[in-house]
């Protein structure tokens, strides 16, 4: 037998099928991971077995394999599918879409299994005869000890860990180290699991579902193999309840399931709901475990053991055998997204794995992408919804404040007059509130008010963000900061002005507003370590603070039942950004924001939440559809604008990106990328030799110019979506493959940001 197998080495020139033989001894099967001499100097390599064949014809001479690397298939057939699917679609090479698969733990073997000592009765000795050996003549023990330890084992019947034993027979050392030099008892080692739970949790019961939930968890638990989903429901209608009920279905029917929730997510909150409802089945991935947790989390899915997996983006390579169900929560996550190579998205391959293994994929969300909603409309999913909260707790009354006006009318500070009543009526009443900013830092630039000079990165082009706990500038991109100076470097004027707003200076104000107010800030520079986001939001639920402040991570996941009120201070920083999207992002966040308010009842009332949205930009569609709960107007507006201007979904934007030191090079590389490309994705978009419109090519400086010293040019396709887009794409790709630059990043299609 042979076996065509991939070389686990990031190098695309050995990024093809290579045959070994397989020695007669080994049981090696596709999804092995195999050792092989490789190479000139036969040195040993791990491999991927793809293929076992029984036919070998050339006639060169086939290396053997050493030995297999695990006991068991590293790689499930639907995963080596997935792998390939996952090389053609991202355009990576296939070791890079294997090694997604795998914990990085596992390759190079640089992890030991955690092993725990047993004991157990020794091959060839009769339990009767020894316990009978063991006593005297009169019938009491010889050592009452070693005969209690010996009874114990031969009840249990099993072997046992040495701290159960001390558990039942305490002091027992001496007597288990007595029994094993006797004979009577060997010493095993037995593999176990390093977990990242700390402690058992009581297990909880499903509540009664309501109509529409039922609803939805039978055309779920119905639904035919490899069917999509969309669950669109409002925040708080009980969408995670659905998926635990789904999950139910799936595990009593001998499958398992894969749930991604946004990296930010992944708090104890969420994860300790799974596993009250599923206890010991439950497994986490994601990126903040240690190397041996993450790696034997890894190993319990693989045999078996987990079979509800719960994790960020790259959960959804989980190995799970009988995949029924893959969720993805807040599918409208920006962070399901890959930024490295290869660049996927978790929902396109979660479709596609979904497809290979017969699972069904829910999708869901209370403001799902424009294109996940419009395939739901067309028909490619499946829709369903969960229109209300539940208990009947109403939608936050949101409330919109123009903050031009109030300027005009003299209130310069952060807060109108609405939201400092509100804050204060909030405290006063002893509940909490949340204080929204779409920014981090405490002021977004520095700039000089006698000539205009802005501070900017030198390694970047890029404006620094000033903070004021150091005193210093901060590039974000790069890392470089400088202390701020005392005076203008271009003209010498003392007058420095630091304009836009942060998450400091909401604090501030704050407790000038309310003088002792106790207040909570979370932003990115608070949130550096291991453990302090999920601190800060314990605090908070123990009501150890009365204001929340935070950026975008605090619209997330976060289920506080004390919290009334929700202030955004500034709703505009995200709403005239350059990208398409921007429009879309902020309906979705106000709306995510906006649902923390008010979720719950207090002291069995039915507290409705209020949340207050500041804007100079009253009555700009995200903001208005936002604060009435409307999604599908939102949708329908949107959409018919994407289709109008020729935009995602009705379009794909394809970008060549060149980072280098010289300007010139960088830009005369896309000059001449943007002719080659141009003229064979315009052959493959129309292959009748047809003029078309459907293509906009433009080359030039990227938005960020300049970043780590390199210079950044890009070259971006627009492509109208036909039959032929896919044949224009691949083309592009093929003049890509070929183009030999310097500093030349390759092709992203629908990058997330185009910065
Ligand atoms: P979502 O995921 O849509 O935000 P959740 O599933 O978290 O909603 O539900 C919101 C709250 O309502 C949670 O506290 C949850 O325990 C509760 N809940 C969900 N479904 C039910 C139900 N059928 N009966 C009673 N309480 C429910
Ligand atoms: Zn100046
Ligand atoms: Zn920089």
């Amino acid at each position: 037998m042979f076996a065509k197998l991939i070389i686990d080495i990031a190098n695309s020139n050995v990024d093809r099928l290579f045959t070994y033989r397989i020695p007669e001894e080994l049981d090696v099967r596709a999804g092995h991971r195999v050792l092989v001499p490789f190479g000139r100097g036969n040195r040993p390599k791990e491999a991927f077995v793809i293929e076992v064949c029984d036919e070998y014809d050339t006639g060169f001479e086939v290396k053997s394999i050493v030995r297999t690397m695990e006991p068991y298939t590293a790689l499930l057939p639907d995963q080596l599918e997935l792998a390939k699917w996952i090389a053609r679609a991202y355009h990576s090479t296939l070791c890079d879409a294997l090694r997604l698969m795998l914990p990085s733990e596992l390759r190079g073997g640089g992890v030991r299994q955690k092993t725990v000592r047993t004991l157990a009765i020794a091959e060839g000795v009769t339990p009767e005869e020894a316990e009978a050996s063991m006593l005297k003549k009169d019938g009491t023990p010889r050592a009452p000890k070693q005969y209690e330890v010996f009874r114990l084992l031969k009840t249990c019947g099993v072997p046992m860990t040495v701290s159960d034993i001390e558990a039942y027979v305490p002091g027992s050392a001496g007597a288990v180290s007595a029994l094993i030099k006797k004979g009577y008892v060997t010493e095993k080692g037995f593999v176990t699991f390093r977990s990242p739970f700390a402690g058992v949790l009581e297990r909880d019961l499903p509540p009664e579902l309501t109509a529409a939930q039922t609803e939805a968890v039978e055309a779920i638990t119905n639904g035919e193999k490899g069917q999509v989903f969309l669950l669109h429901g409002v925040t708080g209608s009980g969408k995670t309840e659905v998926y635990l009920n789904a999950i139910s279905k799936a595990i009593e029917d001998g499958g398992s399931a894969i749930v991604l929730v946004p990296e930010i997510s992944l708090t104890p909150q969420t994860t300790d709901r799974f596993r009250r409802r599923f206890g010991d089945v439950v497994a986490i991935m994601h990126s903040r475990l240690s190397a041996g947790e993450r790696y034997d989390e890894w190993r319990r899915i693989r045999l078996g053991r987990a079979r509800v997996v719960i994790g960020a983006r790259s959960a959804v390579f989980a190995p799970t055998e009988d995949l029924k169900l893959i969720i993805i929560d807040e599918e409208h996550e920006p962070s399901y997204r890959s930024e490295s190579r290869p660049e996927y998205s978790a929902d396109e391959v979660a479709i596609r794995r979904a497809r290979l293994t017969g699972a069904r994929l829910v999708l869901g969300s209370a403001t799902p992408q424009l294109v996940s909603y419009l395939r739901a409309k067309q028909g490619a999913y499946r829709l369903l919804e969960l229109p209300e909260r539940i208990n009947g707790i109403p939608m936050p009354e949101v409330e919109i404040v123009d903050m031009r006006t109030e300027f005009m009318s003299g209130n310069n500070s952060l807060f109108s007059k609405k939201l400092a009543d509100a804050l204060k009526s909030c405290v006063a009443s002893g509940e909490q509130a949340i204080l929204f900013l779409n920014r981090r830092g405490y002021s977004y630039h520095g700039e000089c008010r006698a000539c205009g000079f802005v501070f900017t990165c030198p390694h970047c082009e890029v404006s620094m963000t000033y903070h004021k706990f150091d005193g210093t500038l901060r590039c974000h991109y790069c890392g470089y900061s400088t202390r701020v100076p005392q005076v203008c470097p271009s003209c010498g004027s003392r007058f420095i002005k630091f304009s836009g707003i942060g998450t400091q200076q909401v604090e501030e104000q704050l407790q000038k507003l309310i003088p002792g107010v106790r207040s909570l800030r979370m932003d990115t520079d608070t949130t550096g370590g291991k453990t302090s986001h999920r601190d800060i939001l314990d605090a908070f639920s123990r009501h150890e603070a009365d204001v929340l402040i935070g950026t975008q991570m605090v619209a997330k996941g976060l289920d506080i039942p004390g919290v009334t009120l929700v202030g955004v201070v500034f709703a505009d920083s995200s709403l005239f950004h350059s990208d398409y999207r921007s429009g879309e992002r902020t309906f979705q966040l106000l709306t995510q924001v906006a649902g923390r308010a008010g979720r719950a009842l207090k002291d069995g009332e039915i507290k409705r939440g209020r949340v207050i949205v500041q804007t100079n930009a009253p009555g700009h569609r995200a903001v208005v559809l936002s604060a009435g709960h409307d999604y599908k107007t939102f949708f329908a507006l949107e959409i018919n604008d994407r289709l109008h201007t020729l935009f995602p979904p009705f379009a794909v934007f394809a970008r060549a990106l060149f980072e280098c030191r010289e300007e010139a090079a960088a830009a005369r590389f896309a000059e001449r990328f943007a002719s080659e490309a141009e003229a064979a994705v315009r052959g493959a978009l129309a292959p009748d030799g047809a003029e078309n419109e459907l293509v906009f090519v433009s080359h030039g400086p990227a938005p960020i110019r300049r970043r780590e010293d390199l210079y950044r040019y890009a070259v971006v396709f627009k492509l109208a979506r036909t039959k032929h887009t896919s044949a224009a794409v691949a083309a592009l790709r093929r003049v890509a493959d070929g183009f030999n630059a310097e500093g030349f990043r390759g092709v992203d299609v629908n990058p997330g940001e185009m910065l």
